[in-house]
């Protein structure tokens, strides 16, 4: 079973969430940081690198001399990276998607084929599991393309050893963190119950009942001092929406500071660790799974 770990907002705790789960889950399994513009998941959990996989866009780099000026280029792209000023046809490579209109209306074959490089994979042993993760380069809006490429690899090392998948998701609600949530089997939104965390709370629920998931909720950081009706607001939120939630991690300065430090939380104490395999015991109930072997 695939799990992607999503929250409505940066910050929530997915990261924290997803390591914690790596830490207790009772069989191998692949962990995999789709947070592609800032994968820190690997803080938490130090992969040992196997190899690193480029990713690129097919673009076009170069108008040739057999270029007529026709202009059929141009008037193909919806992306706006080709230009036509006169006889001149000007490229804007960072702007193209890579969808290969623009070579199959140039009869004269007047443009030169590149590779704009959007971001690399990396492939790592955990122990007995193992790790993927996606990054873009910086500057690099094209965070999709990365994503299906670590799905496509994801696929492969699946296809060799099939295994459950927990995955960091993208914050927010935009193409990275959806494109994630349409290669996933379960998703666990990491709801934080500040006014703030509330808020993305509902639009990630928004953005994802309708992909027809199985949904669930873990709170973090209940019980905050000084945020009584924040928990209840959440909780009463989930019971209206039926969303099941797996569990509450309680607001402790020591949590915090472990966080601060890459620490692992099923660490901290036995209470601590009772605590994720209760959580990651009731997620594999409410999505009707059994782990993999
Ligand atoms: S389609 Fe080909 S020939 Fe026509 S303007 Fe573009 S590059 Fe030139
Ligand atoms: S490949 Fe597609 S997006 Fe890129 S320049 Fe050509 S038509 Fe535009």
């Amino acid at each position: 079973m695939r799990i992607a770990i999503a929250s409505g907002k940066g910050g929530a705790g997915k990261t924290m969430l997803t390591a914690s789960l790596h830490s207790i889950w009772p069989v191998r399994h692949i962990l995999a940081d789709c947070d592609v513009e800032a994968p820190n998941l690997q803080f938490f959990v130090q992969p040992k690198r196997q190899k690193s996989i480029p990713v690129t866009l097919e673009i076009p780099e170069k108008v040739t001399e057999a270029c007529n000026h026709c202009g059929k280029c141009r008037e193909i792209c919806r992306y706006g990276a080709i230009a036509q000023f006169g006889k001149k046809i000007t490229l804007f490579s960072d702007m193209c998607h890579g969808c290969g209109g623009c070579f199959a209306v140039c009869a004269a074959h007047a443009l030169e084929k590149g590779q704009r490089t959007l971001g690399q994979l990396e492939i790592a042993s955990l122990g007995k599991n193992a790790y993927i993760a996606g990054s873009t380069r910086i500057g690099e809006v094209m965070t999709p393309p990365v994503l299906r490429k670590l799905f496509a690899e994801l696929a492969q090392m699946l296809a060799q050893d099939e295994r459950d998948v927990l995955i960091d998701c993208p914050p927010g609600v935009s193409c990275p963190a959806v494109t994630v949530a349409r290669n996933v089997d379960a998703m666990v939104l990491v709801a934080d119950p500040t006014p703030f965390g509330y808020a993305d709370f509902c639009l990630a629920f928004e953005a994802f009942r309708s992909l027809d998931l199985p949904l669930a909720c873990v709170l973090n950081r209940s019980e905050m001092p000084g945020n009584a009706g924040g928990d209840s607001k959440l909780l009463n939120f989930c019971a209206d929406q039926g969303i099941p939630v797996a569990g509450q991690i309680p607001f402790s300065r020591e949590a915090a500071l472990t966080l601060a430090q890459g620490g692992l939380l099923p660490e901290l104490s036995l209470a601590w660790r009772t605590r994720f395999e209760t959580i990651g015991a009731s997620l594999l109930q409410i999505f009707g799974e059994v782990p993999h072997a």
